[in-house]
């Protein structure tokens, strides 16, 4: 028996999917069909009936859905995985797929918005209840695992502060008290941070982020054992989450690129991180690799690399720091991050209408806030502009 070594992640990115590729085409084609026709009756049968086939009808999968989750779930370590039209479609499909009437989800006070509301106000007009606990805090989360729960939903890092969850630590908890265990794993990336290796049971990721890469379109993508995939599959065709083949296609083609796009991400953000902290008009960055941030060493435990977010505090108020964000040349301001496009969001941006400094920090919206999600550009040319930016800024 011949034995073939372990592809690294570069590798599996471009040929995890090899053995699923059909006709000459070094590139794939793009299924752009609503449905599939059966050779035969025998065959219709088979398709109308065998889960997760690839070629029955869209909403069922196609051929892109299925190489989609191959990559992902071999980079993530998993069996087998499953592909929706967005984040939030992979996770409502995990939540509203294993959840029922009565059940109780541990989760964090930070998540992204929609996991929030899908927690805090859909489930809970089903009957789930959510307690939502400090991130940084396993203690807390040892605390809420006294009692049995059916579900942890964790995050790491998160918006915007980069704060951590010990993952391994909160996944034995969640296990002790019989919960699966699923991470959002969209801001880390596979390549810098492998949650079912730390004892995770499902990782979803938003590929409109780091995975498509581009901001070209939405899809998301969750991953782990054979069985719980195929029962998250048979609650998506009923919730009709479907990636179009199209979308599909671009993901698939954003993905090859991911590693080299990460290494040089890590590497840019980092030094833009140091520059930043430098900087006389920012107050602090919160970056898990800076040696500042006060969950670094978790960070160095938990992840190969740090990814391209980060929040700042600038010492300004409101005006100042809608200023700086509008006057920059090459981070654009606009949400999402993890494209090769550097993305700047002023966060109290969305109060402005209702509310004055005052009222923001009663609130907890910090106006002096913003994320930066940095790109592709040449680190030295992000970090000249942001430095001509910050230097314009007087002190608040
Ligand atoms: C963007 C995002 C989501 C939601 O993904 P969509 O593709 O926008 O639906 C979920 N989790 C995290 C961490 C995200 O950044």
């Amino acid at each position: 028996m011949t034995h073939t070594p372990p592809l690294h992640p570069d590798s599996l990115l471009l040929h995890a999917d090899d053995a699923l590729h059909e006709g000459s085409s070094v590139t794939p084609m793009i299924p752009w069909s609503a449905t599939f026709s059966a050779e035969d009756a025998q065959a219709f049968a088979r398709m109308a009936s065998e889960p997760m086939h690839e070629r029955y009808y869209t909403r069922y999968g196609n051929p892109l859905h299925r190489r989609i989750a191959r990559i992902v779930a071999d980079l993530e370590g998993a069996e087998t995985g499953l592909v929706a039209a967005s984040g939030m479609g992979a996770i409502s499909t995990v939540a509203l797929g294993l959840l029922k009437q009565g059940d109780r989800v541990v989760a964090q006070r930070n998540h992204y918005m929609g996991t929030t509301k899908l927690l805090s106000e859909l489930l809970a007009r089903f009957g789930v209840s959510a307690e939502f606990v400090d991130q940084t805090d396993t203690d807390a989360f040892a605390r809420a695992l006294a009692r049995p729960a059916a579900m942890v939903m964790l995050e790491s890092p998160t918006n915007p502060d980069c704060s951590l969850t010990d993952l391994a630590a909160v996944a034995a908890l969640a296990h002790a008290a019989g919960a699966t265990v699923v991470v959002d794993n969209t801001f880390a990336t596979p390549l810098n941070q492998r949650p079912l290796a730390l004892g995770a049971d499902l990782v979803v990721h938003s590929a409109t982020k780091y995975l498509g890469g581009h901001h070209d379109l939405t899809a998301g993508v969750v991953v782990g054992d054979a069985a719980t995939i195929e029962r998250l599959w048979s609650t998506q065709i009923v919730l009709g989450a479907t990636l179009s083949p199209m979308d599909a296609w671009l993901l698939l083609r954003g993905m090859r690129t991911l590693s080299v796009r990460v290494r040089r991400i890590n590497e840019s953000a980092l030094a833009v991180a140091q520059a930043l902290a430098a900087h006389p008009s920012v107050a602090s960055v919160s970056y898990p690799g800076l040696a500042s941030h006060p969950q670094h060493a978790l960070a160095r435990r938990q992840m190969s690399g740090f990814g391209g977010v980060m929040g700042l505090r600038l010492r300004a108020g409101y005006d100042d720091t809608a200023r700086f964000v509008a006057g920059l040349r090459l981070p654009q301001h606009a949400v999402s991050l993890g494209g090769v496009e550097s993305l700047i969001v002023h966060a109290a941006a969305m109060w402005a209408g209702t509310l004055d400094d005052a009222g923001m920090r009663l609130a907890g919206i910090e106006p002096e806030l913003v994320r930066l999600s940095v790109g592709l550009e040449h680190p030295d040319d992000l970090i000249a502009d942001l430095t001509r930016g910050l230097d314009t800024l007087r002190p608040a």
